[in-house]
């Protein structure tokens, strides 16, 4: 970047507006990966929006559904469970489920959201994680699975949405005209990553992560709400084991992510020429 104090140059602002900004691939992606922080932080009066990348018109069994009515269908699913853990907002940005591509008009919806909403901390998919198994000589038993394209594109996208992007006044400069000012976030929350690094305590809010996914009808039979939620407990409890493992955390249950602290600098104590605040 050039020199932020000369002649026409224009200051990014920090100072966030939201807490959180949580963008996931699927309806029901960001459930799964953050569901029981946001409904933590919701309760602590924090302010959080959630971003679905894709239609989620692939996430069904039956090839004669109508593709209009699955999406409308999946994004009223995915309103309620929002709902469910006090998440304010909820944008879809409808990109074809299953073939998401890190292209320059994903990354600029991206960076219009982010400038819109302008969150402290970014959450997201783990574009890192790929093929995920153990060693099949220690665990013959376990298998392993691949990531789902769309959430590495999501990632990938969200990444370089963030930086250079968000934060650059040069990048999609026709979006100044819409009062989209260019913007740093401060932290990036990666969920499902393979090298997790912090752990957020969510034992009160647990039981909402289960009650709101059972809201994805669409997705999971209201006959398995009671093996849903088991599942869901059992999983944070492991990720609260590793937690005591690897941090000596004491927690009953944990969401897990790798946590990335971005250099922000400070906005300027005068207002900027021409700015209206
Ligand atoms: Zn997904």
């Amino acid at each position: 970047m050039g020199d932020r104090t000369a002649e026409g140059a224009m200051e990014m602002l920090t100072t966030p507006d939201y807490e959180a900004m949580v963008i996931g691939a699927h309806p029901d992606d960001n459930d799964f990966g953050t569901a029981a922080t946001c409904a933590l932080w919701a309760s602590q009066g924090k302010k959080i929006v959630w971003v679905v990348m894709t239609d989620g018109t692939e996430g069904s069994e039956i090839p004669s559904q109508n593709d209009e009515e699955l999406m409308l269908l999946r994004e009223q699913e995915q309103r309620l469970a929002a709902e469910t853990y006090g998440v304010q907002a909820v944008e879809f940005l409808r990109n074809h489920d299953g073939h998401l591509v890190n292209s320059e008009e994903a990354r600029r919806s991206v960076v219009k959201l982010i400038r819109k909403y302008r969150p402290r901390v970014v959450f997201t998919h783990d574009p890192t994680a790929h093929i995920m198994g153990p060693d099949p000589d220690e665990k013959p038993q376990a298998t392993g699975y691949l990531n789902h394209p769309d959430h590495r594109a999501t990632g990938n996208i969200v990444l370089d949405a963030i930086f250079p992007f968000a934060g650059n006044p040069r990048s999609y400069r026709e979006l100044l005209a819409e009062n989209l000012q260019p913007y740093r976030v401060h932290e990036i929350y990666l969920f499902n990553s393979p090298t997790t690094n912090t752990y957020v305590d969510v034992t009160t809010s647990i039981d909402q992560k289960g009650k709101g996914l059972m809201c994805h009808a669409s997705q999971f039979n209201p006959e398995d709400r009671d093996s849903m939620s088991q599942r869901i407990r059992e999983r944070a409890a492991m990720v609260a084991k590793e937690a005591k493992e690897k941090k000596g955390l004491e927690m009953q249950f944990a969401e897990g992510f790798r946590r990335v602290k971005l250099h922000v600098p400070p906005e300027p104590k005068t207002p900027m020429p021409g700015s209206e605040e």
